[in-house]
């Protein structure tokens, strides 16, 4: 592939710099028929547009012209500007705030604005707000001394101004210079070590493959950023060395830096045996699954969420009538999609859940993972719930997550229900399908049932999402029985 020396930067390559030196390369280089849709960018312009409105005022206009007759609110500025030698800079500033200041307009001056999505601030919003602060800066010849940013808290909106210092300029050069040098490279920058950052990116599919490739360590479950470093400092660089070595000179050797890196030796060394060698490995031969085995049928518990305003939306149940031993008869199966349109109709909704508990009492509630058991006894606690009640739903869980972790170790990147499911040959009905895109459709279909325009499609979608997420935790119950 060639580089592109001429090619501008803009706000959007800085943001996908910032979370991915490698992305980057690839929005500019990479093939993009092998970029995946994800619902990611889309939740967040839908969010950058919710907060903006809440900035909408009377006097507002759009472009320069607005500025220079001074409107409250200025939409759609596109500015360029060298902000490093030989480079055109080119920022999409979607909304401006007038304040006080001294520009060439008048005794008024523009602000950044930018709206965030997730718990703090972080680096990317800092550089950012940098970036079209000096970019609005050289357009209107004063400082601006801040800018805004605005996010969600339960459904309000908040404002948080953020001094525009020195500092964070120098930071901003700094961090296009090297960008410019990322995007002249012939090569594209090496997979993240910090593989979390993936999963919600459109060039994992690609990533994912070269790096089952070229054995990258950081596909082994269990090693981040850090593990992988101190891995290369004691000769360790892939998957392959990684399977060879002896447990007792990994374990030494990683103790040198603390015990809690030579404790887990065991645990790496065979999962990169599984990953190598694309083999399952059973860990405890004698462990029973005796609660699963004996059950004489399951319920199995799913919730969607929306993180941003901690609502849990959808309790989606379902439930099977018979054992695992046998071959699951899927006519059999009963989905319960449990809605909670808001958050303060909890009252019902724990109601309705409890009802179907105590109607199914003997029967288990399968779930992957710790959020389910946490957000449902937290949910009784806040309704009232007798500490006996609590203790008795709580004996009705099994985490399928934990037992699969516990008995095994798969050829799998991570332990999450997608990957797991993938492992075992469950597809889900839709496809290219996330908890994002549950999300998506979720703020859709509420937006349009406010306007009375209700997307029941939106709505049947997340049921089946949600259906499938259950009967996949329901296959990979029986795949553990099945192997015994
Ligand atoms: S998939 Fe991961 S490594 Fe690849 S570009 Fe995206 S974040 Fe970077």
């Amino acid at each position: 592939m060639k580089c592109n020396e001429s090619k501008p930067i803009n706000d959007h390559l800085l943001r996908s710099w910032i979370r991915c030196r490698r992305k980057a390369w690839l929005e500019i280089y990479g093939d993009k028929q092998k970029k995946l849709w994800t619902a990611h960018s889309t939740l967040q312009l839908n969010h950058q547009i919710d907060c903006f409105h809440n900035l909408a005022q009377k006097s507002y206009g759009i472009g320069i012209q607005a500025c220079e007759e001074g409107k409250n609110i200025v939409y759609g500025i596109r500015l360029k500007f060298p902000l490093i030698k030989h480079r055109i800079i080119k920022g999409n500033l979607p909304i401006l705030k007038k304040t006080s200041g001294d520009s060439i307009w008048g005794n008024f001056s523009y602000q950044p604005v930018l709206a965030r999505q997730g718990k703090k601030i972080t680096r990317e919003h800092r550089l950012i707000l940098s970036m079209t602060g000096l970019l609005i800066n050289n357009l209107q010849k004063y400082q601006s001394q801040k800018g805004l940013i605005l996010h969600k808290e339960n459904d309000i909106i908040k404002v948080e101004k953020i001094r525009l210092t020195n500092k964070m300029n120098t930071e901003l050069i700094k961090s296009l210079l090297n960008l410019e040098r990322d995007i002249e490279s012939k090569d594209p920058p090496p997979i993240t070590s910090n593989r979390k950052k993936c999963t919600i990116c459109s060039w994992r599919k690609y990533c994912d493959s070269v790096s089952i490739q070229e054995g990258y360590l950081s596909e082994v479950s269990g090693i981040g950023a850090k593990r992988e470093l101190l891995l290369n400092k004691i000769g360790i660089n892939n998957i392959e060395d990684l399977a060879k070595i002896k447990h007792y000179k990994l374990k030494a050797k990683l103790d040198k830096f603390g015990t809690q890196h030579g404790d887990i030796s065991k645990q790496l060394i065979s999962q990169a045996q599984s990953q190598s060698n694309n083999k399952a490995i059973k860990l405890n031969p004698e462990e029973e699954l005796k609660n699963l085995k004996q059950a004489k049928g399951f319920l199995i518990y799913d919730i969607e969420s929306d993180p941003d305003i901690k609502h849990d939306f959808l309790h989606g149940f379902i439930r099977i009538p018979n054992n695992l031993n046998n071959e699951i008869n899927f006519k059999k199966i009963k989905y319960s999609p449990l809605l909670n349109l808001e958050k303060n109709t909890e009252n019902s909704l724990w109601e309705r859940i409890k009802r179907k508990l105590n109607r199914h009492k003997d029967l288990p509630i399968l779930h992957y993972g710790e959020t389910e058991p946490i957000s449902l006894l937290k949910l009784g606690l806040r309704q009232g719930a007798s500490t006996h009640e609590i203790v008795a739903i709580k004996k009705r869980f099994i985490d399928i997550h934990l037992l699969i972790r516990e008995n095994w170790r798969l050829p799998v990147r991570n332990y999450g229900l997608k990957s797991i499911a993938e492992f075992i040959g469950f597809e889900w009905e839709q496809s290219n399908i996330d908890g994002a895109r549950a999300l998506l459709w979720w703020r859709q279909w509420k937006k349009s049932r406010r306007l009375n325009n209700v997307y029941s499609k939106n709505l049947n979608s997340i049921f089946k999402y949600n259906r499938d997420d259950c009967i996949a935790t329901l296959m990979i119950a029986k795949w553990l029985i099945d192997q015994e």
